[in-house]
């Protein structure tokens, strides 16, 4: 990117938080992409609208990531500028059954600040390995929860720079949709409401989930989590698997043995062979069942 784009940013972004040509396999579960031109990791909402005034102001490509648990970044990276809110706005406050926190806490981390405070109803998220916004973005959820049970409000930046609030109504949460992957705004905190409960109770419900993942799920190979949606009526991992395609490879990517609606890297593979992959499989499972599987796994770059 041009010196005088990079001293722009350094105008109002500390230095160290600015990144030149980074391995986007770093920052992603899959650890699969190539290098992001530019990567910001803004460490406050100064930082963070001065990068997108700078992104307008030049018409520079930007898209802002959480953990990078459910996106695929192709192999020759990104033209123009990653945004990351991990690591950063990782803040969170309880105050009785009201929970402040930032977006780029990990579900991790918040779900045991919350159950300590014995909370309930926010179970479902521990095991999911993204962050808070992305979890918003994605309304992700697991074993009969989502984000939508819990939230109450969000703080976003809209196209216009404004800080505004939207309330759960707002959000229009639906299966692994929100608004906000319309709008493009980027969410920078959100208030949950959780119930009082029983600590060993949620402590055992915890266990129990992650238990349940640990058994099913292929967490010893990197992936971003379920490759495909759900398509009403049927099991995305169940009609890939009676297609006969559970293992099936291209390059180093693979079909889940454990559970067929993850596509695993099995070392160094390409996002150019898991592309491949999806495409086989959607053509296979298509063919066989006339079912249309569509990616939950965003696939950003070039
Ligand atoms: C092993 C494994 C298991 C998983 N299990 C589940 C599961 O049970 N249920 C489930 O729903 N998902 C699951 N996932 C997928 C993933 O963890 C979720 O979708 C998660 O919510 C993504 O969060 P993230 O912070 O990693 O977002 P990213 O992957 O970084 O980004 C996802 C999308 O959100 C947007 N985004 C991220 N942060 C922000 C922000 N602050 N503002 C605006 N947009 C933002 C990005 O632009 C991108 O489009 C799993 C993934 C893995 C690897």
């Amino acid at each position: 990117m041009e010196k005088d784009i990079i001293l722009e940013l350094e105008k109002n972004i500390n230095k160290e938080n600015i990144f030149q040509d980074e391995i986007m396999a770093k920052h992603t579960t899959f650890k699969i992409g190539g290098e992001a031109d530019v990567f910001i990791r803004p460490s406050d909402v100064s930082e963070l609208s001065h990068a997108i005034k700078i992104c307008k102001k030049y018409k520079i490509p930007y898209y802002v990531i959480g953990n990078g648990s459910n996106i695929l970044v192709k192999d020759n990276g990104f033209r123009g500028v990653i945004i990351q809110i991990y690591k950063n706005f990782n803040y969170v406050e309880i105050i009785d059954d009201t929970i402040v926190a930032g977006a780029g806490i990990l579900l991790s981390k918040l779900s045991k600040k919350i159950a300590d405070e014995s909370l309930e109803g926010f179970e479902f998220a521990s095991g999911i390995p993204g962050t808070l916004g992305g979890a918003i973005y994605m309304n992700a959820g697991a074993y009969g929860g989502d984000m939508s049970s819990v939230l109450v409000s969000v703080d976003v930046i809209d196209n216009k720079g404004n800080i505004i609030t939207l309330t759960k109504d707002e959000l229009k949460l639906g299966y692994r949709t929100s608004i906000i992957q319309e709008t493009n705004y980027i969410i920078l905190k959100a208030i949950l409401k959780c119930k009082k409960g029983n600590k060993d109770d949620i402590s055992s419900i915890i266990n129990d989930l992650n238990n349940r993942r640990r058994t099913k799920q292929p967490l010893e190979f990197p992936s971003a989590g379920s490759t495909f949606k759900r398509p009403v009526g049927y099991y995305a991992g169940k009609l890939i698997m009676d297609s006969d395609l559970r293992g099936y490879s291209i390059g180093n990517a693979q079909v889940s043995e454990k559970h067929c609606g993850f596509i695993i890297n099995k070392g160094d593979a390409k996002a150019d062979d898991v592309i491949k992959l999806i495409h086989h499989v959607t053509n296979t499972v298509k063919d066989k069942y006339n079912v249309t599987l569509e990616t939950e796994v965003r696939i950003i770059g070039e």
